[in-house]
């Protein structure tokens, strides 16, 4: 947008206000750091820890609560305005929360020249550029519209409930379709136009701040300059500036095109439009005319003009002077941060080779240690194997005595009866015999060779001795066999005593038939005879 070196079209400044008085009551921290000659803000997190770096961001400038108004205007406003005077189209718009100083920048506190925002200082610019120009025509309407809940009003119109649509057109682009625009001379008359859409914007809102916190206001300068060319043509130049004071940006209020409607109708309204346009302009030429305050000339009030207008071209050159500053500073800034990190590095690599060369020595030392203690532990090593061997030694004699023993004293086959039986238990850590097996068992049954024929066995010596002398020594059974010496009898056969007759017949008697014995009884119808039941005394014993 500014025509000046810079050759960006869009410019963005961060203005950081003051704190207010509430805000200084609550003692609130400050969150902020600006740097002005740098262009940097930093923004530091209130709820982050400790080492959290604050976040830094770099503008095309920035400002801080000390900034004045005039010094923005000059610095960053007064080449945009410029470029719109020459024919250029600009936009300055304040962005931000609620509360944060958009008003204030764009409208400033109208009755304090100190406190002035960007929009009365604009007028000033305008006419005062328009009052020292020299065969130059100018004609300067404004507009002045708000966006309220995405409807359009436009707050210098008489019907207050008429809402505008927003169009575009392929030559000029988006437009206000009815948009009214006033012809304004001074900045008197520029200022009434604003207040009046001040008070219509107002009208209807119960709350202001509500309201304006919602809305947002664009009031639109349009600049048309004619000049005879050096053809002896008439030129037209029309540039247009919009001042927008933003809704805050915590609630975005859309804003949009409405679909186009009455498509046909543009052609026509275009050149209805352009019509009321020239004849506008020739009505502004002819006030101009009249109007010595719109065009410059040799007038009383030139010298001091021409004063006023080196004070703001050295104000402009101090302006740009800052910018320029700014710039060096930022590029010096670059540069420092280039050695730093190349410093940054040195010192690290220099670090690096500290920590390294510690690490080293501490693991030479390490290095060390061990291999001694690789060297102890191989020295006992060689001691336990000298006394394993040693062991071993005495082990492998015990065994070849004990192979000894058995090669001679014990019977194969017993051995590999053993061997076969014989385990090594690993829990126990001992040799074991498996319990006997049945087979085995009955082979142990069997009598031992050395036996046979024999009740026990027999040793060769002493079969070979029995075959030659039948010696008792070798016999080994029946040693000794004799014959059974028998007694003769002294004893009598036996004889039965004797008894006397009276005797003998008493028994005789007893032991009569059953048959011969009388009974008293009758006989029974069992056939068992009474007697038998019931014996009856048979004179034994007298009655
Ligand atoms: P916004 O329009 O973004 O909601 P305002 O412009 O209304 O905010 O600013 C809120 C308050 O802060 C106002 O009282 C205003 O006067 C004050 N203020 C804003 N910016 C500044 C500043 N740079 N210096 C002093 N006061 C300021
Ligand atoms: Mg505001």
């Amino acid at each position: 947008m500014s025509k000046l070196k810079s050759s960006e079209s869009v410019r963005v400044v961060v203005r950081c206000r003051p704190m207010n008085g509430k805000e200084k009551a609550a003692s609130y921290d400050k969150v902020v750091d600006v740097d002005v000659k740098l262009g940097q803000v930093s923004v530091k997190n209130p709820k982050g820890t400790a080492h959290e770096m604050p976040k830094t961001f770099t503008f095309d400038a920035v400002y801080d609560w000390n900034a004045k108004q005039f010094e923005l205007y000059d610095e960053t406003f007064r080449p945009l305005v410029d470029s719109v005077l020459q024919g250029f189209n600009g936009t300055i718009f304040a962005y931000g929360q609620t509360g944060t100083g958009k008003t204030y920048t764009m409208e400033g506190i109208r009755g304090d020249p100190e406190k002035r925002g960007v929009i009365p200082n604009s007028f000033d610019h305008i006419f005062t550029h328009i009052s020292r120009s020299q065969n130059q025509q100018y004609l300067v309407r404004a507009s002045y519209l708000e966006i309220y809940q995405e409807e359009i009003r436009d707050l210098l119109s008489k019907d207050q409930t008429k809402r505008l649509e927003l169009k575009e057109r392929p030559d000029t682009g988006v437009y206000v379709k009815d948009l009214s625009s006033f012809v304004t001379k001074s900045v008197k008359e520029i200022e009434h136009v604003m207040n009046v859409g001040n008070q219509n914007r107002s009208v209807g809102a119960t709350n202001m701040n509500e309201h304006s916190s919602r809305s947002h206001a664009i009031f639109v300068i349009t600049i048309e300059c004619s000049e005879v060319g050096l053809d002896g043509e008439n030129h037209i130049r029309v540039g247009k500036l919009n001042l927008v004071d933003l809704a805050g940006s915590e609630r975005q209020a859309k804003t949009g095109a409405q679909g186009e409607r009455l498509k046909e109708k543009e052609k026509k309204m275009e050149d209805l439009r352009r019509e009321k346009d020239a004849a506008e302009m020739l009505g502004a030429k002819i006030k101009a005319m009249e109007s010595k305050l719109l065009v410059g000339g040799k007038n009383i009030v030139d010298h001091t003009n021409e004063q006023q207008k080196i004070l703001e071209q050295k104000r402009q050159e101090i302006a740009e002077q800052k910018r320029r500053e700014r710039e060096i500073q930022q590029q010096m800034e670059s540069r420092d941060e280039e050695t730093l990190e190349l410093k940054e590095t040195y010192s690290s690599l220099q670090q690096e080779v500290d920590i390294k060369t510690k690490k080293l020595k501490k693991l030479f030392s390490k290095l060390q240690a061990v291999k001694a203690e690789i060297h102890d532990l191989q020295e006992e090593h060689i001691k336990e194997r000298q006394e394993l061997e040693q062991t071993q030694n005495e082990l492998t004699r015990e065994l070849k005595l004990k192979h000894l023993i058995i090669e001679n004293f014990i019977p194969l086959e017993e051995k590999s009866k053993i061997m076969n039986r014989a385990f090594f238990d690993e829990e126990e850590d001992h040799w074991k015999l498996h319990p006997i097996t049945r087979l085995e068992n009955q082979q142990m049954m069997k009598r031992p060779v050395s036996a046979v024929g024999y009740k026990r066995p027999l040793s060769q010596h002493a079969r070979m001795s029995m075959m030659i002398r039948p010696e008792a020594r070798y016999r080994a059974e029946n040693i000794v066999l004799l014959e059974l010496d028998m007694p003769s009898r002294t004893t009598r056969d036996y004889e039965g005593p004797a008894i006397a007759p009276k005797v003998q017949a008493a028994l005789d008697a007893a032991l009569q038939d059953e048959d011969e014995i009388q009974s008293g009884s009758s006989s029974s119808s069992s056939g068992t005879p009474a007697s038998q039941l019931y014996p009856q005394s048979r004179g034994l014993v007298p009655k």
